[in-house]
This record gives structure tokens, sequence and C-alpha cells, in this order.
């Protein structure tokens, strides 16, 4: 057993109490959880918030934590998936051991058990057509109708279901039913799908079948074979929980799991739905499912979100039972928590202004020590040469400045950070009236960013030397839809995408450390945000994506607690 703690303190929370309560009373000898994802997509921070959960749990009560693939469905799953998922959970900081399985593993089991039940007459070979079966199956008010094949003999059914197997009937042609209830008030009870038949490929099994288990009769039982006390899943399952425990209850299984169910996390600005998001990258809305702008763990990877901060995210929210939405300001509050702490400062401009400093030597250079990390003394200084040409941000001056603007302009003292002070005394315009270069003086006395006689500039400013940078591409991100929940009030989700929810910023220039951070490291442009490289940056074609910004809202937005959904 090997899954790591995650940072942040753990709350107790109803699931915890049932699993503390459970072991305190004998009712299980160990803790055993499972990550159940069907591989049919990439994992998004909703299943983030049921993998930590769920390896939270096994680590804090000493158990463990399966990962088994829900793959019973080969119509839509892929190997590709199954590898994201594995990639996407050790990168969220878990190990499964050895406990890596799949349903499909269990496929010869099912069947076996699904014969089992026709020999205690509690399953059937049914004939209906899928329209036939939904006219007989009722509605949440009236109960539904037997169907004409439900009284067969044990032995047809076993000759039926023995032929669906070796694969004498077409896709759709039969379907091997548990004979449950056609009444119940349940409609998961009434007489639920157990095998269906599809002459498909499976990843794994290749064409060894063409029956395949529903979830709700390989769920259960692949628990109970693992050895899971605790299955959590998410609350859209509650109603199927009767149907779990009547087929563990008819089934001779090795044990006995329970299911317990929590609300599934759900984001402001994003959409935690699988289906909706194969639609984003089938049709060609984002780049693919690593787009930065994606809420997929694979995009927030790319987009420079470390771990760490999503785990601690998954701890805030906690767990209930009633289902909310959490704004996604407090996502990127964790993470900005993470990154503040963590990230190294660096100086880059993203839209640069030349300045002269007039009375500075040509041909000088002085390495300034600039500090790689105020939160953190410990992570040292490092070199920034400093020329008599320097680079700022052309934000940073204004020729005829407003009131509360303290930054550079004509006549005014600021502090270029960890060189000097500088004074702005000419703005050098083209034909167009266009700023182009601004002539400054400093001042010898104030190096390192200090002045002797206790002067104390408003404004400081990030700078580079014209002579020591790089060139490089950012691209900014803002939030994929226009509205914080996209498609309510009957709008097609759609039609709510941004399509300006990604900006590129060429010729930003950055100091030429940042050519050497890796992939998968997020630092810091001093004053302007956070940013990381991406995966298309190449030696000499830098490629930085803008994680978050430094001002972090939640502070404010935290008075107010969670958006209802509307
Ligand atoms: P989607 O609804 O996005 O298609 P899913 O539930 O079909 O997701 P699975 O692969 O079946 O995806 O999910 C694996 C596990 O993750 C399940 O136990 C499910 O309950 C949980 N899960 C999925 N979405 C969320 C979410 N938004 N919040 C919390 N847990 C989730
Ligand atoms: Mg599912």
């Amino acid at each position: 057993m090997t899954t790591q703690t995650t940072s942040a303190p753990e709350h107790s929370d109803f699931l915890r109490d049932i699993v503390a309560d459970d072991l305190c009373e004998g009712r299980v000898d160990g803790v055993v959880t499972r990550f159940p994802p069907e591989p049919n997509g990439y994992l998004h921070i909703g299943h983030a918030k049921s993998i930590c959960l769920n390896f939270g749990i096994a680590t804090e009560f000493g158990g463990r934590c399966h990962l088994r693939f829900d793959d019973t469905n080969p119509t839509k799953e892929e190997q590709e998936y199954i590898d994201s998922i594995e990639a996407d959970v050790r990168w969220l900081g878990f190990d499964w051991g050895e406990h890596l399985h799949f349903a499909s593993d269990y496929f010869e089991q099912l069947f076996e058990w699904a014969v089992d039940l026709i020999k205690s007459g509690k399953a059937y070979v049914d004939d209906l057509s899928a329209e036939e079966t939904r006219e007989h199956r009722g509605t949440l008010t009236e109960p539904g109708r037997d169907s004409p094949w439900r009284e067969r003999s044990i032995d047809e059914n076993l000759d039926l279901f023995e032929r669906m197997r070796v694969g004498e009937f077409p896709d759709g042609a039969r379907v091997l039913r548990a004979k449950i209830d056609m009444a119940s008030s349940n409609i998961n009870l009434r007489d639920p799908v157990m095998y269906r038949i599809l002459h498909r490929e499976h990843p794994r099994t290749g064409d060894a079948w063409c029956v395949y288990p529903n979830y709700d009769f390989a769920h259960g039982q692949s628990d109970a074979i693992e050895g899971i006390t605790h299955s959590i899943c998410t609350l859209e399952f509650q109603d199927h929980r009767p149907l779990y425990d009547w087929f563990l209850e008819n089934l001779p299984v090795p044990s006995r799991p329970r299911q317990y169910e929590f609300a599934r996390l759900n984001i402001t600005w994003t959409v935690l739905s699988k289906r909706v998001l194969l639609r984003l990258v089938g049709e060609g809305h984002v780049h693919g499912w690593d787009d930065p702008r994606m809420p997929t763990l694979s995009g927030l990877r790319r987009r420079g979100f470390p771990a760490e901060g999503i785990r601690d995210f998954a701890a805030m929210v906690g767990v209930a039972r009633a289902d909310s939405t959490v704004e996604v300001e407090m996502l990127e509050h964790a993470v900005r928590n993470v990154l503040n702490r963590d990230a190294p400062r660096r100086f880059a401009i993203l839209d640069p202004l030349k300045v002269v400093i007039e009375n500075y030597p040509e041909g000088r250079i002085e390495e300034m020590d600039a500090p790689n990390n105020p939160e953190d003394p410990r992570a040292g200084t490092r070199k920034v040469p400093f020329t008599r040409e320097l680079w700022i941000e052309r934000d940073d001056f204004m020729e005829d400045p407003p009131k509360k603007f303290f930054r550079l302009a004509p006549g005014r003292e600021v502090r270029l950070r960890s060189a000097y002070f500088v004074t702005c005394t000419d703005v050098v315009k083209d034909p167009d009236g266009n700023i182009v270069e601004l002539r400054c003086t400093y001042d010898p006395a104030t190096r390192g960013g200090d002045s002797p006689d206790g002067r104390r500039p408003k404004a400081t400013l990030h700078w580079l030397s014209s002579a020591h940078t790089l060139p490089a591409e950012v691209r900014l991100y803002g939030h994929l839809f226009v509205s914080a929940f996209p498609g309510a009030d009957g709008r097609d989700m759609f039609d709510d995408i941004d399509p300006a929810s990604e900006a590129v910023l060429r010729e930003c220039l950055v100091e030429p450390s940042l050519a050497d951070v890796p992939v998968g490291e997020t630092v810091q442009f001093e004053r302007l945000g956070y940013f990381c490289p991406d995966s298309d940056s190449k030696p000499g074609a830098l490629v930085f994506n803008r994680t978050l910004t430094l001002k972090d809202t939640w502070a404010k937005l935290q008075a107010r607690g969670r958006l209802d959904t509307p």
C-alpha cells in the first residue's frame, strides 16, 4: 500500500464517519476502496474529487485503494483512455500498488454468476425489441408490464444464453434480464438488463466475448471479488443501490461490500461531464483533451496547475450529500497558495517598451542579485544582468498619468526591482506619435533597490536588459464559457463557448534562465502571474501558458460562500 497523503488537513465528513464507525464496531476488518473509471474519456477535476476521497480514506484508515476500470462497454472504450487515466491518477499523487483491476478480468466469473441466477429462476432471456422493452417498462407513476418471455423455462433460458454467448444472434436480438419485479416503484428493479449482445472488439478481451454485462451486473460483483468494503460513488447511483444489494444477496459472492453516495463536484464557468468534454474535443471547440482551458486533469496539468493544488482543493470542497456548485475561484485560490509558496520568480515582459539609462556607462554589465522566492529565503537568489538599455512593460508607463497611476511617468522616480531607482527624463516618439523609447537616469546610490536616504518610490517595476532576453510566445486563457453556468436557462451550452477564451501574445521577452524550465513546472513572471512552458515549447521558440494571474478573488467571494445551482 503506497498511496500518498494529501498535504491539506483532512476534515471529517459523513463518509469518514461511516468508515470509522464500521472499523470501531468491527463490521469490517480493514478498509478497501476503489476508484472505478469507465475508460471512455479523460479524467476531469470531478473525478479528482472521487480519487482524493477514495485514496484519501484508504490512506487515513490504513487500508488500500484499487484502480479498477469499469470496461464493460467496448463501443465507447479505448486503450488511449486507459493509459491517460493511469497517468492522471499517478500525476495526482496516488498509487494503487499491485491493485490495478479491470471489470473485464471478471467476465468469466460474471457469466457463471449469470448462469447461477438463471438456474435459480432469477434471470431470463428476453426477446423484446428495445422499443417494446421501453413500452413495457412503465413510468415513475405507472408500474411496468411483464415481458411475454418472462416465464421461459430454466432450460430454455440456459440454452439461449449460451447461444447468445457463442454469437448465434445479432446485436440487440436478445438480452438477459434479472427477474425481480416489474411493478417495483424503483424502475432500476423492473427486471434490469444484465447482459446485451455486442459483436464488438474489446480493448482487453479482443473478440473473446460478444455478450457484455451491464454496469449494474458488473460493479457490485467486481467490488465483492476485490474485497471492497466501502464502494463510494456519486448520488446518481443512489437509486441503483437496491439493485447493487439484490445481486450481492442473490449470488455466492466472496465478500459483502456496501455502496455509499456523495454529491458530485460541479464548478462554475466549466462543465464536468465526459459526454460534453468528448463533444468539445470531437467537434474541435478545443485543441484536444489537454487543451489548457479544459477541466480535465491533463488540461489543468498543461495549464500549469500543480497536483498539490488540486488535492488541496478537493480537501477544501469536502464531501456532502447535497448537490452544489463550487466557484472556480476556490480552485484557483488553492492553486495560487501552492504556487505562491513554490514557484520561482522570474522576469518576463509581455509588451516591451525600451528604456535607455542615459547616465549609465555603455558596455557595462552588472549582475544584480534577485531573490528566487521572497516567500522562501532558502530558494536563494539568481543573477540578472543590468545594462544601459532595458525593457520595461509598456503598461508601466503613462505620459499623462491619472491620479491613481503610481508607476513610471515623466519626471517620476520608480524602483527597478533588485536594481536601481530610475527617473524618467524624456519620452521619444515616432512620427505617428507612438512612444518608442523612454530616456531615464539612475541613482547609483540605490544599488539593489534601496535608498540610503530612505526615499521610497511608490512603484517597483520588473525589467530586462535588452541584450539579455529570449523571445517567447505567451498564451493567455480565460474561461472556456461565457457563463458561470453554461447552458443554464435553457440555452445550448455549446452556444455559451467563448471564442475569445484563448489569446496569443507573440514577441514577448523573458529572462534567459526561462529556457531551462522543464514542462510541468510553473514559475511566477513577477507582477504578471504564474506561467509554465507549454509542451509546444522548443529551444529557440519558447511557448508559455498563463496558469493564473496573481490576483486572488476568492477571499472576497468566500464571504458569500458557495453558489447554489441556478
Ligand atoms: P461523467 O458524468 O463525467 O461522464 P462518469 O460518472 O460517467 O463521469 P466514471 O468514469 O463512471 O465517469 O466515473 C468514475 C468515478 O468518478 C465514479 O465513481 C463517479 O461517481 C466519479 N465521478 C464522476 N464525476 C464526478 C464528479 N463530477 N464529482 C465527483 N465524482 C465524480
Ligand atoms: Mg459513469
